[in-house]
């Protein structure tokens, strides 16, 4: 089921590998939603800044600063404390998903993604009203 998005939201996706970046544009571009691309967690900072996204979904791996350092720059500035945050990880064992989540992730998203579900994984992100609970 392909979830409507909601109040037209805006994506920042920050990725560094271009397919993946396609990709994940592509199918959320497809059911509406309008997004933001950065391809390193510096542009991906200075994007949330300005544009304050409804959701960010930050790989993990990036040149330079990494995507964990990057969400803890995004907690510290008040301007994009409460900004939701998936991770995006090729990372699978259960002990990864508990570091992203205390490290104050919103959830995370295995690579590779499954584009069918990746719709209903952003609109449930977007729709979560607490932190508590990865979203995927
Ligand atoms: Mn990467």
């Amino acid at each position: 089921m392909i979830a409507e998005p909601n109040g037209e939201p805006v994506i920042l996706i920050v990725e560094d590998n271009a397919r993946n970046l396609k990709l994940v544009r592509d199918v959320l571009n497809h059911v509406g939603y309008r997004t933001l691309e950065a391809a390193s967690a510096e542009d991906g900072l200075a994007l949330a800044r300005e544009e304050r996204p409804g959701l960010v979904l930050m790989d993990i791996q990036l040149p330079g600063m990494d995507g964990v350092e990057a969400l803890a720059q995004l907690r510290s500035d008040p301007a994009t404390a409460g900004v939701r945050v998936l991770a995006l990880t090729a990372f699978a064992m259960k002990d990864d998903r508990e570091r992203f989540l205390a490290a104050g992730f919103d959830g995370y998203l295995e690579k590779p993604l499954d584009v069918r579900r990746l719709p209903e994984q952003v609109a449930a992100a977007l729709a979560a009203d607490s932190r508590e609970e990865g979203v995927a």
